[in-house]
């Protein structure tokens, strides 16, 4: 009975009652129609987050999480919840609503298939934001030539299965020192704002890999991480220095 209401009011709602679900559940991926936001200025580098090619992320067309066919930018959450950045809670509403993104105007909870005829078309990458002069490119060239989501994707797939896990763990640990130390320079040498860092390089590997089970925490400048390993645990503990970071 109970569903049967649910189902009801779903067919029945044919306008936004502002309730904020859909701005709750996580900002919106850019399109090449949104770039004039970001020209505009009402939206800047330290309001987006990358989501890398082969990075995990929901596929609304699939109603499933997977591999991303392709890299996206995203408007981001906020701290650690996926919340759009632009929604305020108090008064139910989007702080930039005359500016929004095409696919918040296109968002209808009750009908969804305007959102779905363009989900995946026409995506913004970074280098279509980036000046195309500025150096930082060629570092985002190095941190996905070196630290490559499809081959770090194949290391955390095999790792349940393995059952000498040294070996894999061994890579892993590799490429999130390589993260961060690719993330490091681009701060200390470059210049570059912590706060536009998970637009440039995507969010931390190290963090990433906590939904993996593999839990790594970051304590003032020191990095500490635990890679569970069956025959020695505590060898996979490290202590990694950081410059420049707070988190
Ligand atoms: S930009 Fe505005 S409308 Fe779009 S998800 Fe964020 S709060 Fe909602």
């Amino acid at each position: 009975m109970k569903s049967k209401n649910k189902e009801e009011k779903k067919i029945l709602r044919d306008m936004c009652t502002r309730c904020g679900t859909c701005c709750m559940k996580g900002g919106p991926v850019l399109h090449n129609q949104d770039k004039k936001i970001l020209v505009s200025g009402y939206v800047g580098y330290h309001h987006l987050v990358t989501i890398r090619k082969d990075e995990l992320a929901f596929n609304p067309l699939k109603n499933r999480i997977e591999p991303s066919e392709t890299e996206l930018i995203k408007i981001k959450g906020k701290g650690n919840d996926w919340s759009c950045y632009f929604y305020n809670v108090k008064e139910s509403s989007c702080i930039i609503y005359e500016n929004r993104f095409l696919e918040c105007r296109l968002l209808k909870c009750w009908d969804n298939s305007d959102l779905i005829s363009i989900i995946g078309r026409d995506t913004l990458m970074r280098k279509d934001i980036i000046n195309r002069d500025d150096p930082i490119l060629s570092i985002i060239e190095t941190h996905e030539k070196e630290c490559p989501f499809n081959e770090i994707n194949n290391l955390l797939y095999a790792l349940p299965q393995e059952k000498n896990k040294s070996k894999l763990l061994v890579k892993l640990k590799d490429y999130v020192n390589k993260d961060i130390t690719i993330r490091s320079y681009a701060l200390s040498e470059l210049g570059l704002k912590s706060e536009f860092e998970p637009f440039i390089f995507g969010r931390p590997l190290f963090k990433i890999l906590s939904a993996y089970g593999i839990s790594v925490h970051m304590s003032k400048d020191i990095l500490r991480w635990y890679l569970p390993e069956p025959e020695d645990p505590l060898s996979g503990i490290s202590e990694i220095k950081q410059k420049g970071r707070e988190t």
